[in-house]
């Protein structure tokens, strides 16, 4: 039986990791297929950071992943089917039908990338299609893309596709953009990016791989690639029976991790909250860590 077993490995659940061990506590990482430490790990470049000014994500990631292991704590690659509560711990059922107990669990599964609900999005996707431009960008050097949404990770894309292809299109639903004001800036000052708003993609088509992006305004861009960057959906298959979730879909809990569950902590990216950063997942998951080793301490 762990003290603290905390399901994903991206900051929060890393952090949350290390403020439990350093309180002594015997404490095991749960990641599904490990590929980087989280969503930070497709960002190919982080400007907020404290201290780490430019930083690559996967980089920070692993420096962080590092700093956890250097304190010897365990991590288990498995993914978490379901999680019971019983009277005084918590049985995890994994895909293999192992099961793990622990005095409390920490529930740090972040979010996924929302897919285009288009025709075509299904069929093209990883032929021209991609969610992560950090990763496949240098595949559409000199090329054309597209890039989709208003948020921080379209207009981070944009950005950073500019720098690599011939053209690039970011296309927004509405005229208002939800990222930051001096990305938008930088976009608009570039000679190969070209901003379409209050336009929504219909259909993407293709020969095997996408050619062309048809748009509700009767636009048919003629591109390589597609980026889809239109959110994410939290990760609570797991869970969604245990706990009370938002009317978003993320896990209703204060910024101290404590959920209407004695005993379960939710933090990062999962949790209902206004900002999802890298810092204030890394915040949520030293509080959560905090919550449960008061948890643990009063039993
Ligand atoms: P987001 O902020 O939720 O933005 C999603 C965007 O996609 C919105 O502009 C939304 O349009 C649009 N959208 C949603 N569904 C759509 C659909 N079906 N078709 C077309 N467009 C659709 O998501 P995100 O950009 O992934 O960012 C997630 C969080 O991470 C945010 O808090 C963001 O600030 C943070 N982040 C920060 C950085 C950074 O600081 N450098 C980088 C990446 C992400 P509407 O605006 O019309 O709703």
């Amino acid at each position: 039986m762990t003290d603290v077993l905390i399901i994903g490995s991206g900051p929060a659940g890393m952090t949350a990791a290390i403020y439990a061990k350093r309180a002594n506590l015997n404490v095991l990482i749960v990641e599904k297929e490990y590929e980087g430490t989280g969503q930070m790990a497709e960002s190919s470049r982080i400007d907020n950071y404290p201290g780490f000014y430019g930083i690559n994500g996967y980089e920070l990631g692993e420096k962080i992943r590092e700093h956890a292991e250097a304190l010897g704590i365990k991590f288990l690659e498995a993914e978490v089917t379901g999680i019971q509560k019983r009277e005084e711990s918590f049985d995890i059922t994994l895909e293999s039908g192992e099961v793990q107990s622990s005095k409390t669990v920490i529930y740090t599964a972040g979010a996924a990338h929302r897919k285009l609900a288009v025709p075509g999005s299904e069929k093209f996707e990883n032929r021209g299609i991609s969610y992560c431009a950090s990763c496949d960008g240098a595949f559409y050097h000199g090329k054309d893309v597209a890039v989709i949404g208003g948020g921080n990770s379209a207009l981070d894309d944009a950005l950073l596709l500019s720098e690599i292809c011939n053209k690039v299109y970011l296309i927004h639903r509405r005229a208002e953009f939800r990222g930051d004001a001096s990305t938008l800036a930088k976009l608009e000052q570039k000679e190969n990016v070209e901003i379409i708003r209050n336009a929504k993609v219909q259909e993407i088509t293709g020969n095997g791989k996408v050619k062309i992006l048809l748009l509700d305004t009767g636009t048919a861009l003629n591109i390589q690639g597609v980026f889809v960057a239109i959110g994410m959906i939290p990760q609570t298959e797991a869970v969604k029976k245990l706990v009370a979730l938002d009317e978003s879909g993320y896990i209703k809990a204060g910024e101290d991790g404590v959920t209407l569950v004695p005993g379960f902590f939710v933090a990062g990216d999962v949790r209902t909250k206004e900002l999802r950063q890298i810092i204030t997942a890394a915040a949520d998951g030293a509080n959560a860590a905090n919550s449960a080793i008061q948890y643990i301490i009063r039993k």
